[in-house]
This record gives C-alpha cells, sequence and structure tokens, in this order.
C-alpha cells in the first residue's frame, strides 16, 4: 500500500495528495481514498479501482482542507471490498480519525478481541481499521491524541507506517522495526508545509523537499505549531523490508542517500560476478529487472538489449487477485522481439521469482521466438518463506523455491541454467549494515515474532 500525507493550510491539499498517490499508484491498484481536514470536520472520498479512475477535478473540489491524508491500497489481509478502502474513518470522544496505513499486523486477531470485549464495532475486515478503533478507546479514558495514539501503537505488533490525520493535526508513524518506509518532506517559501510518503516519489511529483525519514519507533505530529517528533517505542530495532529495495519501490525513489535504480545495478553486477554464463545477450524483464540487466551487462561485458516489449497500460500482474486473472495478465503483458531474440543465446534477468509462472511463460516465449540457450539470473535469492509484514508472496505452499531445489525450479521454468544472487550479496550491495534489514522471506528468520495461529496460515 502506499500511505501520504499533507499538511498544508491555504493549498489545495486534496490536489497535493491526489498527485502524491498518483506517483505511488505501484504500491497499490486495488483502492484509492482521501481524507482532508478543515475546522467543520473531515471529508472523505474513497473508492475501488486506480487513483485517476477514483478521482476526478470534481471529487477534488468537494475536498476542502487543511491537511489531508491519502492511501492506495493492495490487500494483504482482508478482501477486496469497498467497505476496506482506506483512509479508515472512525469517531471518538474529541472528533474523528482518518487513517492510513502500510503494513501488515502480526497480532490482528488479539487485538480485535480486545476491542470487541469493549463493544467496539469494526465494519471493514482489516487490521488498519482496528489501529484507529484502538486509538479512540484509547481516548476514552480522558487521553490526549498524544498519549492515546502511544497507547495504542503499543498494542500493535507488526508492520505499520501510518498516515492519521486528527481535528488537531497530522501524524506520521513508523513502527518500532520500520519494516515498511516513510519520508518527510517541506516545501514553500518558509518549509512549513509538510508532506509525509511512503516513498521519496511521492515527493518529488509535488516538488517538495526530502527532509528525513521517519525513524523506527518515531512519530511525528504535524500541527500549527510545526513538526514535532517523538520516540514512543522503548527498543527501536531497524529492520527496513530488502524486498522494498529490490523490487517494490519506485527506482527513483530514494533510500539512504542514494536511487533504488543505483541499489539495483550493484545487485546486477554482483550477479554477473557470482554467475557469469557465456551468452550473447543480456535482456530484462520489463520493468522490474532492468537494473539490474543492465548491471550484469556491465559487469559481464555481454550486450544489453530489450527483449520483451512491455504494454505499459497492464497493471503489475501480481496485484490482481485471482490466480487465473494473472495468468490471463501476462499474456497481455510481454511480447517478446523477435528478430532480436532469434538464434541467439540469452541470459534473462529479473529481480525475483516468486511463483515461477511468470517465470516459466517468459522462458517459453524466447524459445518460440527462437532463443538457442536461456539462462535465467535473479537479483535476489530464492523466496523460501511468505512474508507476514505487508507484502504480498503468497502462503508457503504456493513459493516454487520452498519445496523445490534451484535445479528442480530450471527444470520447472525450462531454462538451460538458473542462478539466483546470494543472501551476502544482496545485503552487501546495500552497503549498510545488513543488520537493518528484514529479509525473512529469503531466510524464514522473522524479526517481529509470529503468532503460532497466524503462523499456520500461511507456513507449510
Ligand atoms: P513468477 O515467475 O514468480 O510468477 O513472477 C516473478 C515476477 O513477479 C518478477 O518479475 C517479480 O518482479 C514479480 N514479483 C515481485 N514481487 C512480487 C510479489 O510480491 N508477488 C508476486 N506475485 N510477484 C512479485
Ligand atoms: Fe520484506 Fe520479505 Fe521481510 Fe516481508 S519478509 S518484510 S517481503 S523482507
Ligand atoms: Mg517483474
Amino acid at each position: 500500500c502506499a500511505v501520504f500525507g499533507v499538511y498544508s493550510p491555504g493549498e489545495d491539499v486534496a490536489k497535493l495528495t491526489y498527485f502524491g498517490l498518483y506517483a505511488l499508484q505501484h504500491r497499490g491498484q486495488e483502492s484509492a481514498g482521501i481524507a482532508t481536514f478543515n475546522p467543520d470536520g473531515v471529508r472523505l472520498h474513497k473508492d475501488m479501482g486506480l487513483v485517476a479512475r477514483v478521482f476526478d477535478e470534481e471529487s477534488l473540489l468537494q475536498l476542502p482542507g487543511n491537511y489531508a491524508v491519502g492511501h492506495t491500497r493492495y490487500s494483504t489481509t482482508g478482501s477486496s471490498l469497498i467497505a476496506n478502502a482506506q483512509p479508515v474513518v472512525v469517531p471518538s470522544r474529541i472528533g474523528s480519525i482518518a487513517l492510513a496505513h502500510n503494513g501488515n499486523l502480526v497480532n490482528a486477531p488479539d487485538l480485535k478481541r480486545t476491542l470487541e470485549k469493549d463493544d467496539y464495532e469494526l465494519i471493514s475486515t482489516t487490521d488498519s481499521e482496528m489501529i484507529a478503533v484502538a486509538i479512540a478507546q484509547e481516548l476514552e479514558s480522558g487521553k490526549d491524541w498524544l498519549d492515546a495514539a502511544k497507547s495504542a501503537f503499543n498494542r500493535c505488533q507488526g508492520a505499520y507506517s501510518l498516515v492519521i490525520g486528527t481535528p488537531e493535526g497530522l501524524m506520521g508513524v513508523r513502527d518500532p522495526h520500520g519494516i515498511r518506509p516513510l519520508v518527510i518532506g517541506t516545501f514553500g517559501s518558509d518549509s512549513q508545509h509538510y508532506v509525509l510518503a511512503s516513498e521519496t516519489a511521492g515527493l518529488d511529483i509535488i516538488g517538495a523537499d526530502y527532509l528525513r525519514d521517519v525513524e523506527p519507533g518515531e512519530m511525528v505530529w504535524i500541527t500549527e505549531k510545526g513538526l514535532a517528533s517523538f520516540h514512543w517505542s522503548t527498543k527501536p530495532e531497524p529492520k527496513l523490508c530488502v524486498f522494498e529495495m529490490i523490487y517494490f519501490s519506485r527506482p527513483d525513489s530514494m533510500v539512504n542517500q542514494e536511487s533504488l535504480y543505483s541499489y539495483r545495478l550493484r545487485l546486477g553486477q554482483q550477479l554477473a560476478q557470482e554467475s557469469y554464463v557465456e551468452a550473447d545477450s543480456v535482456i530484462p524483464v520489463p520493468d522490474s529487472g532492468v537494473p539490474a540487466a543492465i548491471g550484469f551487462s556491465h559487469q559481464s561485458g555481454i550486450t544489453f538489449e530489450e527483449g520483451l516489449i512491455k504494454n505499459r497500460y497492464v497493471g503489475r500482474t501480481f496485484i490482481q487477485p485471482t490466480q487465473s486473472m494473472r495468468e490471463a495478465g501476462i499474456r497481455m503483458k510481454l511480447n517478446p522481439l523477435k528478430d532480436v531474440i532469434s538464434g541467439k543465446r540469452i541470459i534473462m534477468v529479473d529481480d525475483s521469482i516468486v511463483r515461477g509462472t511468470t517465470s516459466r511463460k517468459i522462458v517459453q516465449a524466447l524459445r518460440d521466438a527462437g532463443a538457442t540457450e536461456v539462462h535465467m539470473r535473479i537479483s535476489s535469492p530464492p523466496v523460501t518463506h511468505p512474508c507476514f509484514y505487508g507484502i504480498d508472496t503468497d502462503s508457503q505452499d504456493q513459493l516454487i523455491a520452498a519445496t523445490k531445489s534451484v535445479d528442480e525450479i530450471a527444470a520447472q521454468i525450462g531454462v538451460d541454467s538458473l542462478a539466483y544472487l546470494s543472501w551476502e550479496g544482496m545485503l552487501k550491495a546495500t552497503r549498510e549494515n545488513p543488520d537493518h534489514f528484514c529479509s525473512a522471506c529469503f531466510t524464514g528468520d522473522y524479526p517481529i515474532e509470529i503468532p503460532d495461529q497466524v503462523k499456520q496460515s500461511k507456513l507449510l
């Protein structure tokens, strides 16, 4: 999912949020929504579908306000329903809360029980609504916004980057591990206008300057007095999702002072060092495999070529909910260039293999186009474990690498050779402390404990 927030009295905050969500569309294509706050209260518009379908000039005009909260969704928990679209707006003792969530709580069943015991009604089937309701519940005892929010966050376990609007101001929060990203930007002559966004690409589009990340376990509170920061968690332990770096975030988003394009280029270089093979061309699986393929080509000296052309107007296949849609999706999506591929030994580079279904089809398409050899190189390690923190990598039985060896996978997807990047290589290329990343889908080493009942739902 994408979260976005803007605090900018006097500006058209709904429109700024619209553009922010537009830049973050890749993070979720199922539903989109914007809530705006003004002294009269909160306004909300949300619906199923892409940002450009959900909003038009007309609906944005109905959203006046001094600050706004926006969201695009792809479901990891809860079904694909309008009731589950965000922001979620819930009433409280001292006014409405509008909340946008990226991530996934691992203790949702427990949290739900404590809320229902107090007769709080949940409208949706999402963990996100539970966070908003927990804040409302904490407010009942007379706490103010900050204390109620802190108490509520301490009841939440898992991944959550949040943007929350209240009648008093705008809040940005990251869980103590900072699994999902969240950045702060400023704009305006006095730099007193603030933006919160899942990625820096959401700042660029409205001309905001990157200020800094919201830190793991930090909460920023933006009001007419400016931006205040609170560290509400006793032991923050950074564990940014490495899959954001490899695949999920935009290549033009910045993490640790550099673009993810540059990081992905290094993954490709590292991959070529680890698993060089003689061939005529390196071709990427577009778009996600492009930076790594360029890096592979630079390092190996083998010519980079486009061999598969993508229809830009087809969404990411994995976001569509059903397997049959997914399978139909791939045929709409990529078309091989016969005259480039025919008679050549091809190294095909992609960022990851999840189920193996798309890879298999692409390999077949390359062979049909006349490739004499197809070698697949993957710029991340085998995905062996499901994600419980907000990326939809499926239950373990769907993951091809959970039960098959690299040789067996190679046979199943029909390549002449297959190699994955090493786990060490993936982390080395970050040029950061490797302990500061979550890489559980490659190792099964989950940094936040997952309750057994939740684990059983997705593990073999
Ligand atoms: P597969 O061969 O596993 O069906 O598809 C691999 C492709 O899926 C890669 O190009 C990769 O970019 C993309 N992908 C990356 N992350 C995810 C994810 O979280 N879920 C799914 N299903 N596909 C993903
Ligand atoms: Fe990211 Fe994988 Fe960790 Fe999930 S398990 S947060 S996808 S690194
Ligand atoms: Mg891809």
